[in-house]
């Protein structure tokens, strides 16, 4: 993995050398110089549209409008101050940026669909504002820039120069972010929102930095770009093939990768030129694009560079290895007495429609104490679950952790204050490591620990040592999809106690998980618990809940219908009617 990615860098360093020389060496052919040119624009578009795209997954329909938005403020900013274009780029970026956390701020609080359909109503928008706000943009005549300082012989050379420097930037930018938390909190919530929240990622500012971050590169080219043409209007400035452009090219190089969408954005680019030059026209280049990507989609969805990677990858496969049977320990550790509550559901409940999942529950857990809460299957246990994490907001009632209230918090702020969670169903990001799945989790929401390297040292460390206290060091560097569905119930529990949560909720822990499996799991309970991690488990294997958990709660329908010591809870008619017909209790008996 390691040197696959210093040869990627050193290819690419390659290519940038060559670049760089290339104007030297053949000074005097404007036209393979205007299509390189062209070219790194579009790299860096594709690049910065793969930042909110590729890596958070957020795709936008509408990013053309952070050019025209440059283009705009350089136009006119330069005009009204009687300044170089040059000198007033960054603003063009400036203004991107400011847009892009305007339109986030309002769009990405929600999760899902909404995004796509404002990205491209945002850029039809800003092509009617374009159009009226005259006074300012002098509307559909557009707007008629200085022409370049330097000597005619010079060329297009100093613009060759001006965006291979904006597209070297634009990847050190997304290189930097890709290896920050940021980068990977974008990747969480690609492969599952919901689960990167509640492993204290503040989704909705994640989502809104990483427009922005899209946004900047983007504006500052604009306004180069606007100088180049020395003339812009709305419909060239604020244009949908531009924007599909940059999808095709970011998509057929591979999206979520660093340098596939600079490969994509040469090879869209030639396609294009070859397309201007033998089939001219505006509307033969739609049709080719439209048709280049239901291609890319169909035959090629995830790009050339991660299609070649992979069919490296088998070539040589990696070998997955399986875990052997572990010996259970002998030494049980003693439970510390239960303290004060910690948790407290005071008359919590949930409707779906006309279902009530959870109803008027009621329930204190203790400090100190692995609690159990069973009943037949829906329950609600799940859903009492997904209202004390935040994945669900509660209809009434109130949720107390630790002294406060938590029930109106988001996931990642219950996270911040000591509240995990496994899933009965496990939610790893699969297309990480092991390794960067346990260190995935996010202890607070500052802005130093979001721009902090994904993996410091001593993180990798405890990642490290959480890996061999649930015997699967030996996996740091795997894919964590190529487990054992019982091993990622294992790596998940790595990964909830990377941030030493105060109270663990583990969703049936032991289901799926093979019995050598299992004596380990208990084990690292019982020893967690010994050292003041308090439980809440949710486990249909009964001996194991006797055995391990002291209070047990159960729920039948919704409604809390026992509490007690297990020797007690066993007995109760109340349980025992709620399990008739469920063979597993009465087996136990
Ligand atoms: P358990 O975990 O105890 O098996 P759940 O909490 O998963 O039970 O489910 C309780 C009930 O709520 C079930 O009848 C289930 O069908 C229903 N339910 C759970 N989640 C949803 C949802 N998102 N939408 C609608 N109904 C749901
Ligand atoms: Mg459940």
């Amino acid at each position: 993995m390691k040197s696959r990615t210093r040869r990627a860098h050193l290819v690419a360093a390659a290519c940038l050398l060559v670049l760089a020389v290339y104007p030297v060496i053949n000074p005097w052919q404007p036209y393979p110089q205007a299509v390189l040119l062209l070219g790194f624009l579009l790299a860096v578009q594709a690049t910065s549209w793969n930042i909110i795209s590729g890596y958070a997954g957020y795709v936008s329909l509408g990013h053309s409008m952070f050019l025209g938005l440059g283009s705009y403020t350089v136009g006119i900013l330069a005009a009204r101050w009687g300044v170089n274009p040059l000198w007033v780029a960054p603003l063009g970026g400036v203004t991107a940026t400011v847009i892009a956390v305007l339109i986030g701020a309002v769009v990405l609080r929600t999760r899902g669909h909404a995004f796509v359909i404002i990205t491209i109503a945002m850029l039809l928008a800003a092509q009617i504002i374009a159009v009226n706000a005259r006074d300012l943009t002098r509307g559909s005549d557009g707007i008629t820039l200085e022409l370049p300082f330097w000597h005619r012989d010079f060329q297009n050379i100093p613009f060759y120069y001006a965006f291979l420097a904006l597209l070297v930037l634009t990847v050190l930018f997304s290189a930097w972010i890709r290896r920050t938390k940021l980068g990977t909190g974008l990747i969480a919530i690609r492969e599952d929102e919901g689960k990167a929240a509640t492993i204290g990622v503040d989704t909705t500012r994640f989502k809104i930095v990483a427009y922005a971050a899209s946004a900047f590169f983007i504006g500052v080219a604009g306004g180069v770009y606007a100088y180049y043409l020395t003339f812009i209007n709305p419909v060239g400035s604020f244009a949908i093939l531009g924007s599909v452009t940059i999808v095709l090219a970011a998509l057929t190089g591979g999206r979520g990768t660093l340098y596939g969408p600079v490969v994509g954005a040469f090879l869209v680019n030639l396609v294009s030129e070859a397309a201007t030059v033998y089939a001219g026209g505006v509307q033969s280049r739609v049709l080719l694009f439209g048709g280049a990507l239901v291609l890319v989609v169909l035959f090629l969805p995830k790009g050339i560079l991660p299609t070649v990677e992979a069919w490296w990858r088998r070539r040589r496969p990696a070998e997955v290895a399986y875990i052997e049977p572990l010996a259970v320990r002998e030494r049980v550790p003693q439970p510390p007495e239960p303290g004060d509550v910690l948790l407290s559901l005071r008359g919590v409940s949930r409707r779906f429609g006309g279902l009530t999942a959870v109803d008027d529950v009621s329930l204190d857990v203790r400090q100190g104490t692995i609690t159990a809460l069973i009943g037949p299957n829906g329950s609600g246990k799940t859903t009492l679950f997904n209202l004390v994490t935040g994945g669900l907001p509660a209809d009434s009632g109130e949720i107390w952790f630790d002294g406060r209230r938590v029930d109106g918090l988001r996931p990642w702020r219950r996270c911040h204050l000591g509240l995990g969670r496994t899933y009965q169903v496990t939610r790893l990001f699969k297309e990480m490591t092991v390794r960067e799945n346990v260190v995935a989790p996010l202890a607070d929401a500052r802005w130093r620990t979001m721009v902090s390297d994904a993996v410091r040292g001593h993180e990798a460390e405890r990642a490290g040592e959480l890996l061999d206290l649930v015997g699967l060091g030996r996996f740091a560097d795997q894919r964590a999809g190529a487990l054992s569905y019982g091993q990622q119930k294992l790596v998940e529990l790595a990964q909830v106690l990377m941030l030493e949560p105060r109270l663990i909720l583990l969703d049936e822990p032991a289901g799926g998980v093979n019995p050598s499996l299992l004596g380990r799991l208990t084990d690292v309970i019982r020893e967690l618990n010994a050292r003041g991690v308090t439980f809440l488990v949710v486990e249909h294997n009964i001996p194991l809940v006797l055995d391990l958990c002291d209070p047990v709660a159960v729920l039948a329908g919704g409604r809390l219908i026992a509490e007690g010591p297990p020797g007690q809870v066993r007995e109760d008619p109340a349980v025992l009617e709620a399990y008739l017909g469920d063979d597993r209790l009465p087996a136990v008996r």
